[in-house]
Formats: structure tokens, C-alpha cells, sequence
């Protein structure tokens, strides 16, 4: 064990381990983590690979299982999260795949919240019931709703919140509670608090899942997901499935997103400083017929995200009162912020729900998300705010 290793069952903080967590050095001991850019590795006997096959020897033996560069931001991010144990992906949806994916089987039966990113809803809407999974959507701030579908045996709990992209906030702690007594392993999506402003697992989730493509390397670069769990989930579950099907994350990508880490907390706040400017100034624009933001008091769950969350996040949708034309209109207004379907951006960007994220399902299962042909989502980016409600005010203007 080298001695950065043994300093770190100090048990830091989450914005020490946000800068140290992981980090493991060569014998070179340069300051920034290193970049293991290779496949695989060698062996200095035929004995030695026979011993790192068998797991008598614990050692890297091909990066689809393991590698170095992608062992430091799992460390470093679980040491953010406070989870006991993280496996990375190529991408968020891989993520949410794999979560999904290792622990169901034919049979079972999966209840979650219908507000929920496209490709999620795909993956439970669509590709579960291939393989004999039975699905059942619930509003998700209906708390009724939840122990009526939980009423039976349930393998599992998938939930966005906030959600994408309508902002609803979903009772952790509640939702929790009655998923365990009907047996169920909750899996969160985070993306959208991200690991700075809500914690799912002390607030009882079993797994947590991010696209790590969003906030965490937050310059629009790279690629990337995360699954967050106990130690026997993430090795005996989870594991086996990412060796054996592949979604491994590609080391130099690991190694963008795991700098993307040590400035995370820092950035958070500043998109969050913004954000909560940018939706005051929304609320008060006539063109505006509803501001969906939790840090606004008129926000249905306000005060139930207060509770839970530390922030309230870069996401804020706004419902226009002209309809989609509106909607084009303020999006082919703006000079600033950039026409994108990304978010947690350092550059702001805006983006039509309908016709692009949200695209392939039917108009009734939008509409039943929330999302009408008005509304627009705003990731706020980390620009000076006074120039984003410029950029904002002269586009609804014009
Ligand atoms: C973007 C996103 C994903 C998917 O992540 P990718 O990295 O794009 O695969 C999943 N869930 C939510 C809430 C997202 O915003």
C-alpha cells in the first residue's frame, strides 16, 4: 500500500476526496493522476497469468475489467457520494442499463416514476418487457401512487429527481421506505442534483446512477456514466455483468471526468448562484406562463426539495405562452446560449423537448410527463448572469 493509499482511510470529506480521493501514484510521483492509456497488461510468467485469471493474484489483467486510470475516478467518486463501492460506464445510459439489466429477471416486476429522460423510459417502457419484465409507470409525486403499485412484490425501483426535464421532485425517504417492504432495490437516477446536491443512499436508495457526461466533466468533452452501491452489489451483481457484456469507460475519458471531479463542488455552486437568478427573472416576464425551478416557491415540491436536496440545481424549464412558436422564437433568439440537447454545461444551452430529447414518444406520454410543445429547458451555464437574462430578455422581446 503506497502512502497516499493509507492516508485516505482517514475517512476526508467529500470536496477533500473531490481533489485526493483515488489517486494513486506510480513510482514516478507526478502530482496529477496518471492516464493508463492501454488494453491490457503482462505478465512476467505463464504461472502469474494463470494466478491473475483464478483471483489468487489481485491484479489488472485487461481494461474491460479493470484499469487504473478508470480504478481512480470510481475511488474518487465514491468517495464524493460516501457509497461504499462505484463501477464506471461508457456512458449515463450505460449505466442505467447495466443497473437495470444485472439484477432483473424474467418475471419480475419494476415500478417507476413515468417522468423520467428518454432513453430511461425506453429501456423500462420498451426493452424490459422483451425479456418478460413486467413495468408499471406512477406519477411520481404521488405518494398513494407508489404504495398502490408497491403493494405487491416488486424487484425494483427506478426514479429520476429532480427529473428531466419537468424539475418534479420525487420523496426519497418515503419512496424508499415502502420499495422495501415490497422487497425492492431503489436505483436513482442523480443526475440532475449530481452527487454535490443530494445524497440518495443516506436517504435509504440501494444504487445510485449517473451520466457523467453532464456536470461532472461539465466542458462538454467526453462520455461517461457511474453506478454507485454496496461493495456486494457493485462485485458480485453488477460486476459480472459489465466483465462479461462491456460497456467498460474508456481510460482517457476516465481520466477527463476524474479532473472534471476535483472542480465539481466549485462549479455547482456557481450554476446553482445562476440558475436561481435566471428562473427569478423568468418568473417575472410577461411572455412566461410558468417557470418550473424547485428553488422557486412557486415550485410544487419546493418545499419537500428544501428538505432533501442542498441545492436546487442548473435546470430550469420554462413553459411559454405562445407554444412551440414561442418556444422556437426565444430559441432562435438568444446569441449567447447555445441550441443543445446537453446539459451541465459551462456554457448555458437551451433545448425544445418535443421535437429532440423527448422526440420518440407519443404525444400522450409527453404530455403525461409534463412536457407540452411550450416548454423549453435551460441548462445555465457558468457565464455571468447578467449577461445570460440579457441574452434571455432581447430574445423574448424580439
Ligand atoms: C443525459 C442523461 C442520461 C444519459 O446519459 P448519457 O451519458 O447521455 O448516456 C440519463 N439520465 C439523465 C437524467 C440524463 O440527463
Amino acid at each position: 500500500m503506497n502512502s497516499t493509499e493509507s492516508k485516505q482511510s482517514r475517512q476526508w470529506r467529500p470536496r477533500t476526496m473531490a481533489v485526493r480521493g483515488g489517486l494513486s501514484r506510480t513510482n514516478f510521483r507526478e502530482t496529477s493522476e496518471a492516464l493508463f492509456m492501454t488494453s491490457g497488461y503482462v505478465y512476467d510468467s505463464a504461472l502469474e497469468a494463470e494466478n491473475s485469471f483464478d483471483g489468487t493474484l489481485d491484479r489488472m489483467v485487461y481494461s474491460r475489467f479493470k484499469n487504473p486510470t478508470v480504478a481512480m475516478f470510481e475511488q474518487r467518486l465514491a468517495g464524493i457520494e460516501g457509497a461504499p463501492a462505484c463501477r464506471a460506464t461508457a456512458s449515463g445510459m450505460a449505466a442505467v442499463h447495466a443497473a437495470l439489466l444485472c439484477q432483473l429477471r424474467a418475471g419480475d416486476h419494476i415500478v417507476a416514476s413515468k417522468a423520467l429522460f428518454g432513453s430511461c423510459h425506453w429501456i423500462i417502457n420498451e426493452l424490459l418487457p422483451r425479456y418478460g419484465v413486467e413495468r408499471v409507470f406512477v406519477d411520481g409525486t404521488d405518494l398513494d401512487a407508489w404504495a398502490q403499485a408497491l403493494s405487491k412484490p416488486t424487484a425494483c425501483v427506478f426514479l429520476e429527481t429532480p427529473s428531466n426535464p419537468t424539475l418534479e421532485i420525487i420523496d426519497l425517504a418515503a419512496v424508499c421506505d415502502l420499495a422495501h417492504q415490497a422487497g425492492a432495490k431503489v436505483v436513482v437516477d442523480n443526475v440532475f442534483a449530481t452527487p454535490i446536491l443530494q445524497s440518495p443512499l443516506k436517504l435509504g436508495a440501494d444504487i445510485v446512477v449517473y451520466s457523467a457526461t453532464k456536470h461532472m466533466d461539465g466542458q462538454g468533452r467526453c462520455l461517461g456514466g457511474a453506478v454507485l452501491g454496496s461493495q456486494e452489489f457493485c462485485a458480485d451483481i453488477l460486476g459480472p455483468f459489465l466483465r462479461n457484456t462491456g460497456p467498460a469507460l474508456s481510460p482517457f475519458n476516465a481520466w477527463v471526468l476524474l479532473k472534471g471531479l476535483e472542480t465539481l463542488d466549485l462549479r455547482i455552486d456557481r450554476h446553482c448562484a445562476n440558475a436561481i437568478k435566471v428562473a427569478r427573472f423568468l418568473e417575472s416576464r410577461p411572455e412566461v406562463a410558468r417557470v418550473l425551478y424547485p428553488g422557486l416557491e412557486s415550485h410544487p415540491q419546493h418545499a419537500l426539495a428544501a428538505r432533501q436536496m442542498s441545492g436546487w440545481g442548473n435546470v430550469v424549464a420554462i413553459e411559454l405562452k405562445g407554444g412551440k412558436k414561442a418556444a422556437y422564437g426565444l430559441m432562435d433568439g438568444v446569441e449567447l446560449i447555445d441550441i443543445s440537447n446537453n446539459l451541465g454545461d459551462a456554457k448555458s444551452l437551451i433545448t425544445h423537448p418535443w421535437t429532440t430529447t423527448h422526440q420518440r414518444l407519443t404525444p400522450e406520454d409527453k404530455l403525461a410527463m409534463g412536457i407540452t410543445e411550450g416548454l423549453v429547458r435551460l441548462s445555465v451555464g457558468l457565464e455571468d448572469a447578467d449577461d445570460l437574462m440579457e441574452d434571455i430578455g432581447r430574445a423574448l422581446e424580439s
